[in-house]
């Protein structure tokens, strides 16, 4: 029987809405078997983050390599570092049946579409630009400009809105989770993936019943 080739799903969405605290509650849920996407990234790590695990941590050199070897499904520049999704494990996995978690910045999702069109993509939207805001506010690492030009940028991104399948708001991390976890098991019964699975039982079973 042919295996069903893996979901690649997309969470995307603008700065401050939260993706990042989504997608870890969403794995440390387990409940689901989906494959993390491990970005690349020119940032320095963060005090408790793992080094293979939350990023690829490598040098500017290293990710114009990437860049040229054509190893990276799409990559952006975002806030002085660049981003990048290798692709190389993506494809190995989704042929192996396993579903793929992207979770990556609003242009960077635009040029996935673009090169993989058959992608689940969820845009994560805020409550509203007020909460928005408190939230980018509460980080307590922006200045006022710094954070007038995010909720530009915001507002500019939450245009892009119409390019997704799905929007999920985050009002709280458990809806969202709930919300996020329901598409993903939805767009596996849509008959397209469902339809070559039943129909090879069903040819299965006659041909049994013509050897009986
Ligand atoms: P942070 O530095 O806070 O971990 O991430 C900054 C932003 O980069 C977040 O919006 C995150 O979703 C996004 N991001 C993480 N990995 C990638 C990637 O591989 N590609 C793109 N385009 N964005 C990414």
């Amino acid at each position: 029987m042919t295996q069903q080739r893996g979901l690649l799903i997309i969470l995307s969405g603008p700065s401050g809405v939260g993706k990042g605290t989504v997608r870890a509650a969403i794995f440390k849920d387990n409940k689901f078997n989906y494959v993390y996407s491990v970005s690349a990234t020119t940032r320095q790590s963060r005090p408790g983050e793992v080094d293979g695990v939350d990023y690829y941590f490598v040098s500017k050199e290293q990710f114009k390599q990437y860049i040229e070897e054509d190893a990276l499904l799409e990559y952006a520049e975002y806030v002085g570092n660049y981003y990048g999704t290798p692709i190389q494990k993506i494809e190995e996995n989704l042929a192996a049946g396993n579903d793929v978690f992207l979770e990556i910045e609003v242009q960077g999702a635009l040029k996935v579409r673009e090169r993989m069109p058959e992608g689940i993509f969820i845009f994560l939207a805020p409550p509203s630009l007020d909460e928005l805001k408190s939230r980018i506010t509460g980080r307590g690492t922006d200045r006022e400009d710094v954070i007038l030009e995010r909720m530009q940028m915001a507002k500019e991104e939450i245009e892009m809105m119409q390019h997704y399948d799905y929007v999920v708001v985050n009002d709280t991390v458990e809806h969202a989770v709930e919300k996020v976890n329901a598409i993903i098991q939805s767009e596996h019964l849509r008959v397209e993936r469902v339809v070559d699975r039943i129909r090879a039982d069903i040819k299965n079973y006659f041909q049994q019943e013509g050897e009986r």
